[in-house]
């Protein structure tokens, strides 16, 4: 399968979660077994290129695409967790949202030190998740280098500030508007 017809097995919903929003639904995606073995394929080739030791994912839609990659590559999988999740002392980092924050949490133990991390979510829009995932993974020892997502949304400039930060930066596929 191309990346065209991937880019077609993704359905948008307009509105959601709030007014405005162009919702990119990966459902349709993974829920067609040869689509997302495609995506998962074409992912895990760029993450081998990349050096990929340890793949980490962002909840929860990152664990969809990471896990599949990370088995498929024999390597580990690490999950970066919303908070409350983890059953052991986490590291944590807030980061801000359009309205208000959140936060994330990692285990410090998940990751090896000094190992190369390729950070995978589903979608890359304003790029402040994935910088702060990003962060929390260098604080618990690992060297994240690359960032891969299915789908981009270049103009909310994510994937620049990713860049920016040192991070290299790579989508499936890129749509048009919010
Ligand atoms: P951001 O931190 O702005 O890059 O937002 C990225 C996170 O929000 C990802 O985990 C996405 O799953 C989700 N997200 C943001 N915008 C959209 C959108 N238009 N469609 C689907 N998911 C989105």
């Amino acid at each position: 399968m191309t990346v065209e017809d991937l880019r077609l097995l993704v359905r948008t919903i307009p509105d959601f979660p709030k007014p405005g929003i162009l919702f990119r639904d990966v459902t349709t995606l993974i829920g067609n077994g040869p689509g997302f073995a495609a995506a998962v394929g074409h992912m895990a080739e760029r993450a081998e290129a990349a050096g990929a030791e340890v793949i980490a994912g962002i909840e929860a839609r990152g664990f969809v695409f990471g896990a599949a990659m990370a088995a498929r590559m024999s390597l580990p999988f690490v999950p970066v967790r919303k908070p409350g999740k983890l059953p052991v002392p986490v590291l944590a980092i807030d980061y801000a949202l359009e309205y208000g924050t959140d936060t994330l949490e990692v285990d410090p133990g998940a990751v090896p030190d000094g190992a190369r991390v390729v950070l995978v979510d589903d979608l890359i829009a304003t790029g402040g998740t994935a910088l702060a995932a990003a962060e929390l993974l260098r604080r618990a020892g690992g060297i994240v280098t690359q960032a891969l997502f299915a789908i981009d949304l270049p103009e909310l400039g994510g994937a620049r500030r990713l860049r920016d930060a040192g991070i290299a930066t790579d989508a499936l596929m890129a749509f048009e508007g919010h």
